[in-house]
């Protein structure tokens, strides 16, 4: 199959990348390897979740929040808000098409994608003029060292960055959390050590969110979650072995240790645009175009609002290239 852009990801990114495009009446498709779009919210995500961030910060182009919804939504909310986005602009992803395999052919000047049918098991090949890479930052797990605030004290940081410095708003933060975790006493009994760098900075330049506290320090203190230090040896069927010999059975582990970008993994040609860490190698703004018409929505950092952004911009480009060339 041909066509001017193939978007990768049916999460918000790609699926804001497709209503921008289709508003410049650009043909696109978006390959989804699940069998619905948004998966992380709609399988992924926990059902008490509620949005870390303002909802200001969680719409996608051309549908704002209505004034009737909360500043913090929930996920079931914020899921109907993607069921009428998708069907109001008529999105209609390939599902259950895993991309496995992409590079730009020079011969044609064409990027050539390779995707598995998870149904029926075979291969398919596309071809675009344009790649854009919507798979999200969170593909695969990682172990993070990470700061601990409430999605308040984030809300109260984020809105301020717009007229304050990140070392100013991460001392004003952090001050906040301290203030609260004074309470608590030292935690790092429990593993949890702050980091030297504040938060805002440490998102903004590594990646990495503060951890949202909506209870958890206090049943850990209450002694109602019991952390044991240390890292894990071994696992084996129900038995888990820690670094410090001590074992113990559990009737479901679960891991929750934080994802990773799985970019590199299929995107063959990564180095147009990505680093080793499927994170883009230029810096904002512009860390969403890459060579040989090579896009990414979604990796700003900066969660949805991100994500809206980055498909506004890219959309535009693919616009403005389409308009000048050959294609
Ligand atoms: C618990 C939780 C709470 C969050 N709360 C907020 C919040 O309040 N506000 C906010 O802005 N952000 C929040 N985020 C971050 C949120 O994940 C992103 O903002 C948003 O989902 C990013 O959208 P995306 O489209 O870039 O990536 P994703 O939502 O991860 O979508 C990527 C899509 O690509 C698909 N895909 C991946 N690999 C392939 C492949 N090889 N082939 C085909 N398809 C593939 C995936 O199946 C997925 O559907 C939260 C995240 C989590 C986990």
């Amino acid at each position: 199959m041909e066509t001017v852009v193939l978007i990768v990801g049916a999460g918000p990114a790609g699926l804001a990348t497709s209503v921008c495009l289709n508003q410049h009446s650009i043909p696109n498709v978006i390959l989804e390897k699940e069998d619905i779009y948004a998966s992380l919210w709609k399988k992924r995500a926990y059902d008490r979740l509620k949005l870390h961030l303002a909802k200001n910060f969680c719409q996608l182009p051309y549908m704002p929040h209505g004034p009737d919804v909360p500043t913090f939504m929930s996920k079931d909310l914020f899921i109907k808000y993607l069921d009428a986005y998708v069907t109001h602009f008529d999105i209609n992803p390939r599902y259950n098409r895993t991309v496995k395999f992409s590079t730009f052919e020079v011969s044609n000047d064409k990027w050539r994608v390779e995707a598995e049918n998870n149904v029926t098991g075979e291969t398919e090949v596309y071809w675009s003029d344009f790649l854009v890479v919507a798979t999200g930052e969170n593909g695969d797990g990682n172990i993070p060292a990470r700061h601990v605030l409430t999605k308040e004290e984030v809300y109260v940081g984020m809105s301020l960055l717009k007229y304050c410095s990140v070392t100013m708003v991460d001392a004003l933060v952090m001050m906040m959390a301290s203030t609260r975790l004074f309470m608590y006493g030292d935690l790092s009994k429990y593993g949890l050590f702050r980091p030297k760098q504040g938060p805002f900075a440490t998102k903004l330049f590594t990646g990495k969110a503060p951890v949202i506290d909506v209870g958890t320090i206090k049943k850990i203190l209450e002694g109602e979650i019991q952390v044991i230090n240390g890292g894990i040896r071994s696992i084996q069927g129900k038995t888990l072995t820690f670094e410090n010999g001590l074992k113990q059975d559990f009737d479901a582990i679960v891991f929750a240790t934080g994802y990773k970008s799985s970019v590199c993994n299929w995107l063959k040609n990564y180095e147009y645009m990505m680093k080793e860490d499927g994170f883009p190698k230029k810096p904002m703004p512009k860390h969403w175009k890459g060579e040989k018409n090579l896009y990414c929505a979604g990796f700003s950092r900066k969660g949805i609002a991100g994500a809206a952004q980055d498909a506004m911009y890219v959309a535009e480009d693919i616009r403005s290239i389409l308009a000048t060339t050959k294609y």
